[in-house]
């Protein structure tokens, strides 16, 4: 079923759209996914990247990436109002990945706190550690947490725990 009926965006419906980096270059380090797939009046994320790295021709167009201008730097991350926009990398090693997911709830972030791992559908994939946190202005965070790589396209949110 597609997401329009379903509400879920599978990494089936990104790729059709063109917004899955190869796996190559997934494995150079941190890239941008942009899970924005339908037309909406919005160019927060294009002014947001300092490197041009993502493109709308007009404003309701679905987002384009150039993944080879993307450093992975997780800015666009921070300005996106649909909280639509990750970060994933695969270069770490070891069977691991790092996602960055957008994040508005309290408890607020911090380096070293415990998170349950949400899935796309908002199921819990098991626990991680946060390791690294970032803070907009306007209080959104871009969080990192490192995760088992098959989990690297499916952990989508997070519920941050506490020391524990
Ligand atoms: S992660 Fe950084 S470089 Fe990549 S698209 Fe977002 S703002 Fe641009
Ligand atoms: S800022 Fe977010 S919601 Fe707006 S177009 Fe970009 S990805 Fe879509």
């Amino acid at each position: 079923m597609s997401f329009e009926t379903t509400g879920i965006i599978r990494v089936e419906d990104l790729r059709k759209l063109g917004l899955m980096p190869s796996e190559a270059r997934m494995r150079k380090g941190p890239v941008v996914i942009v899970e924005c797939v339908q037309r909406i009046p919005c160019d927060a994320c294009v002014f947001a990247c300092p490197f041009g790295a993502i493109v709308k021709e007009n404003i309701n167009d679905i987002p384009k990436v150039d993944f080879n201008k993307c450093i992975g730097c997780g800015a666009c991350v921070l300005r996106c109002p649909g909280l639509a926009i990750f970060v994933v990398d695969l270069s770490v090693g070891n069977g691991k990945a790092l996602v960055t997911v957008p994040y508005e709830m309290l408890p607020r972030p911090r380096v070293g706190l415990r998170a349950e791992l949400l899935g796309r559908d908002g199921s819990s994939l098991g626990y991680s550690r946060i390791v690294k946190v970032v803070e907009s202005k306007d209080k959104t965070y871009a969080v990192t947490v490192e995760v088992d790589e098959k989990l690297a396209m499916e952990v989508r949110g997070i519920r941050v725990m506490g020391d524990v």
